[in-house]
Formats: C-alpha cells, sequence, structure tokens
C-alpha cells in the first residue's frame, strides 16, 4: 500500500468512526423503560397545573411554607414528651405521617405527566412509585430523624408510621422503602408501613386506629385532610362542610394537625366539581369557573 493511499484510508476510517460516535450521541435515550400512559388520559391534560407545579418546584414560598410545617411538628413532638397527660395510656408515642407532597416531592411525575398530554391515574402511578424517583418534601428528612433519635421521659422510642394511599403491594412498598432509605429517612421497616389494600377506600382511620391500639398519636401530617382524622371522611363532595369542619378543629392546626400546601391535587380540588366526581376536562373548567367568589359592587365578595 502507497503512503498516500494508507493516509486517505486511514482519514476515511477515521471519518467513518467519528460519525458513529457523533451518530451514538446524538440517539435518543432509551425510552422503553418509560411509565405507561393511559389512552383515555389524553383529554386530561390541563393547563391550569403548570402554575401549581411551579409553585411546588420553584416557589422559596412553597419551601418556606414546608419548613414551617415541620418546624412546627417539631415543636408538638418536643412539648408531647413533657406533657405528663399523654403517659396516662402508658403506651408508647407516635407519629403518622402521610406521604405524597407530606414527605415525598412527586412533581417531577406530574411535570412528566403533562408533557405526554396526560394526567394521573393509578396504573401510572404504581409504576412511578415503583421505577420512579421522588425527591424528599424540603424539612422531611432532618424532622423524621430528629423524632427518630428522641426518647421519652420514660426512655422509649417514638414510632413513625407512613400512612400513605399507595397501592398495598410489595413492589410498591419496597421500591417506595427503598426510595427512601436512599434520601435518609428513618424507620424502614415493612411493619411501619401502611398502605391502602386495594379494595378499601381512601379513609385512613381502620389505619390509625391500628396505630392507635398501641399507641399514644401525638400528631399527624398531611397536605389532604383526610390523612389527619376521620372528620374529613366522605367530605370530598362538598367544600363547604370541609371548611366548616376546619373551623371546628380551629386549636389542633400546627399543633396535633399539620397541613402541607398542595394546590396541583387532592380533597380540595374534588370538592370542586358537582357530586365530588371528576368529569370531562371542559366540565371541571366550567365548574372551576362556577365555583369563583366574584366580587361584586352591590354585594361585595
Ligand atoms: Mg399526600
Amino acid at each position: 500500500m502507497k503512503p498516500i493511499a494508507g493516509l486517505t484510508l486511514l482519514c476515511t476510517l477515521g471519518l467513518i468512526m467519528s460519525l458513529t460516535f457523533i451518530s451514538c450521541k446524538n440517539q435518543q435515550p432509551d425510552n422503553s423503560q418509560s411509565p405507561p400512559v393511559a389512552p383515555c388520559d389524553t383529554t386530561k391534560r390541563d393547563n391550569q397545573i403548570i402554575m401549581a407545579l411551579l409553585y411546588q418546584q420553584r416557589a422559596a414560598e412553597y419551601r418556606a411554607l414546608c419548613l414551617q410545617c415541620y418546624n412546627l411538628a417539631k415543636l408538638r413532638v418536643d412539648a408531647a414528651i413533657h406533657d405528663t397527660a399523654l403517659y396516662k395510656s402508658k403506651m408508647p408515642f407516635a407519629v403518622i405521617t402521610d406521604l405524597d407532597e407530606t414527605a415525598l416531592d412527586n412533581s417531577g411525575n406530574e411535570a412528566w405527566l403533562y408533557n405526554q398530554d396526560s394526567a394521573y391515574t393509578q396504573k401510572e402511578f404504581d409504576y412511578w412509585s415503583i421505577h420512579g424517583k421522588a425527591g424528599a418534601v424540603p424539612g422531611s428528612v432532618a424532622f423524621f430523624r430528629y423524632a427518630d433519635e428522641l426518647k421519652d421521659k420514660l426512655g422509649r422510642k417514638i414510632d413513625i408510621y407512613y400512612i400513605s394511599n399507595r397501592t398495598d403491594s410489595i413492589p410498591v412498598i419496597d421500591s417506595t422503602m427503598g426510595q427512601m432509605k436512599s434520601l435518609g429517612f428513618p424507620q424502614m421497616e415493612r411493619p411501619h408501613f401502611l398502605f391502602k389494600p386495594s379494595a378499601a377506600k381512601s379513609s385512613k382511620e381502620a389505619r390509625r386506629q391500628l396505630v392507635a391500639a398501641g399507641h399514644t398519636i401525638i400528631e399527624l401530617l398531611g397536605d389532604n385532610l383526610i390523612d389527619l382524622t376521620k372528620v374529613f371522611d366522605n367530605t370530598a363532595s362538598d367544600s363547604t362542610t370541609r371548611r366548616k369542619r376546619v373551623d371546628s378543629l380551629t386549636a389542633e392546626w400546627g399543633s396535633k394537625y399539620i397541613v402541607f400546601p398542595n394546590a396541583a391535587y387532592g380533597d380540595w380540588e374534588e370538592a370542586l366539581y358537582k357530586n365530588g366526581t371528576y368529569s370531562s376536562l371542559d366540565k371541571e373548567k366550567a365548574m372551576r369557573i362556577q365555583d369563583l367568589k366574584v366580587y361584586s359592587l352591590k354585594t361585595g365578595l
């Protein structure tokens, strides 16, 4: 082979290798593992969720509110330890917390769904729970680690129970526990996870009672009022009743009950719709507008 011909061959090979490398670099990532999107939800993409998600992901005020909630939770635990009335039952103390949008941040999945022209389904959320990677709500890991290290006046640990309406299946629970362990949450043991049995309703009361059978529950944390007390069970069709019941428990907010902000979803949204049922997106939009309290020069707000 002549030197010039060899050089040409080498240059050609080099060009082919470079193009192959560039081509590989530009290949789209393998999306075969992406969560499935239920076809029926392509009518559910809702532009109104964008502001709620941006508030959760970008607003410093959201972050401050979460830290405020966990500061209150810490004050409550500290006070409970010294509250002699709480020792009457002789049972150890427990803290109950919800997971999604209370301890775990799923806003990335909601944003992904929006980009897929879709919205929440149980099937997709199960997939996300198993294969996705939720973040930690600001302040959550630090608070639960603090509570985990505390001892009551009798030298007993405080038990933390993660009561969530995630599906009560081994893959969902195992994966949730694995993700939370990597985030640094304490008490990552199976009996501390009480998820929703598939046939059960959303109420968490039966699971709270299981905890209450062996503990004095000193506080409850959640972004949805049904996370805290049965008083709000079956009220998702009536926003007026929900607000009245909140007022009847005024002394408990920021004390026994710690509520986290969630403008993206929850019973508060369901209560906007007639009979508390989700409908087509167009009908939902119309019902939202009907629910607005509009200022009037004659009647005020
Ligand atoms: Mg929640």
